[in-house]
C-alpha cells in the first residue's frame, strides 16, 4: 500500500515496503507495482 504523509507542508506518497518517497501518487503506485517488497528474500 502507498502511504500518504505530510512533510514541510507537502504531501508525499511513501512505498510501504521500502520507504521510498514520491511527490506524485502515480509515481508511488508505479514504483510499488515494480517493488519486490512483497516477498523480502533476506528476512531470516
Ligand atoms: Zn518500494
Amino acid at each position: 500500500m502507498v502511504q500518504q504523509t505530510q512533510r514541510d507542508g507537502t504531501t508525499w506518497y511513501v512505498c510501504e515496503g521500502c520507504g521510498m518517497m514520491f511527490d506524485l501518487k502515480v509515481d508511488a503506485e508505479d514504483h510499488e507495482t515494480a517493488c519486490d517488497h512483497e516477498e523480502p528474500a533476506y528476512i531470516q
